[in-house]
């Protein structure tokens, strides 16, 4: 091949590239021994050492893998992080999370609404070693102010939430997790990176489900701690390490796989929300549409800024557990089923499936009805899904 005329040092990447040459090419070099234009899967346990001591930076896989530190990378640059960790799952992340930052005495503060299996690691696990939680509607900043103890050491919050669509000021939170001392997580798992960037409103980490949005296809688990500062990145890769909950270089690759068309699917998942939150808004028999994309959703100016789409979730009251039952049971493109984020459209019910651990009365509090349906609408051509709805809409 002709050798470029004013060929000078290799072309970097760097930050200035738009997010879907970063989610493409930061990480996914070719591969230097072979060319291998993907990443391959370094499906080993352990690396030869020339002598003792000398190596190639990789000695065993739970501490490093090069097809996770290639993800660890590309992740990292999405999020705009310094560092990135993986590992076996969301809610490993945010066990890891936990035991890097949280010792016996301290306390954090929780969201009211995240996502379920967080508090039950929280009350029914983790207070078990001597932390306190206190549960908040962070919605409201100023009960994140007076929640705010001397030994507050962390601020967990998500948004928007699951499955009743309220958004958190993350600005504002960061404002006082940081004149407190306290560190600042965001679960980012419904927005992406491509359509929210915490850090940029001043998060300290980030936390995602892989499973969901970045994955992008339901074939795999996996999770995520963007960090900002070298000391938690020291302690996320120690806690790698020391507790081992990594993510294998196959689901590694899975994640590198589908990150490379987050953009595309991004665009594609919220054109599609719009529609349907449309459609739906305009049904007789829909009672009630949450979706932080209508003008009158009461966070709609917060959204537009801290977000730079609305997704694709959306919630819907169809009026009873009766009628959520009967339409559910016919849908056809729309699958019922629990998780989201993936190119197919999942449709579940809240009350019975993914937060019946919560109880009636747990559900009363954050205003979770039994009529409730939420829906991650997938990419699938907008007239199918549309028309789909409107057939199991007509069973109620
Ligand atoms: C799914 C999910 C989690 C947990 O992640 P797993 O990969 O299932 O362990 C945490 N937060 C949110 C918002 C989720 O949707």
């Amino acid at each position: 091949m002709a050798k470029k005329k004013t060929s000078s040092a290799p072309e970097r990447k760097t930050k200035t590239m738009g997010f879907a040459t970063t989610a493409i090419h930061v990480g996914q070099e070719p591969d230097p021994s072979t060319g291998a234009v993907t990443v391959p899967i370094f499906a080993t346990s352990t690396f030869v050492q020339e002598e003792l001591g000398k190596h190639k930076g990789y000695e065993y896989a739970r501490v490093s893998n090069p097809t996770r530190t290639r993800l660890e990378q590309n992740l990292a640059a999405l999020e705009g992080g310094s560092s990135a960790h993986v590992f076996a799952s969301g809610m490993a992340a945010t066990t890891a999370v936990t035991q890097c930052f949280l010792k016996q005495g301290d306390h954090l503060i929780c969201g009211h609404n995240v996502y379920g299996g967080v508090p039950r690691l929280f009350n029914q696990v983790i207070a078990g070693y001597g932390v306190e939680f206190s549960y908040v509607d962070t919605s409201d900043p100023e009960a994140v102010k007076k929640a705010m103890r001397w030994n507050t050491r962390l601020i967990w919050i998500e948004t928007p939430t699951n499955p009743l669509m309220v958004l958190s000021d993350i600005r504002e939170i960061a404002r006082i997790a940081h004149a407190g001392k306290a560190d600042l997580v965001v679960d980012n798992t419904f927005m992406s990176p491509y359509f929210q960037r915490p850090i940029e409103h001043g998060a300290d980490m980030v936390m995602h489900s892989t499973t969901k949005f970045l994955n992008g296809h339901s074939d795999g688990l996996g999770g995520v701690i963007v960090a900002t500062k070298p000391h938690h990145a020291e302690r996320l890769a120690f806690m790698q390490k020391a507790a081992g909950a990594i993510l294998s270089p196959f689901e590694c690759w899975l994640v590198l796989r589908g990150v490379k068309s987050l953009a595309v699917r991004m665009e594609k998942h919220d054109q599609n929300g719009r529609a349907i939150a449309d459609y739906l808004r305009k049904h007789k028999r829909v009672k009630k549409v949450l979706y932080p994309g209508f003008p009158d959703h009461p966070q709609h100016a917060l959204a537009k800024r801290q977000m730079s789409g609305f997704g694709s979730m959306i919630t819907f009251e169809t009026g009873s557990l009766n009628n959520a039952k009967k339409m559910l049971a016919r849908v056809r493109v729309c699958s019922l089923g629990e998780s989201l984020g993936g190119v197919e459209t999942l449709i579940s019910h809240p009350a019975t499936m993914t937060h019946a651990a919560l109880g009636e009365e747990g559900r009363k509090q954050i205003g979770l009805t039994d009529g409730m349906v939420r829906i991650s609408v997938g990419i699938e051509d907008t007239d199918d899904l549309i028309a789909d709805l409107d057939q199991a809409l007509a069973a109620i």
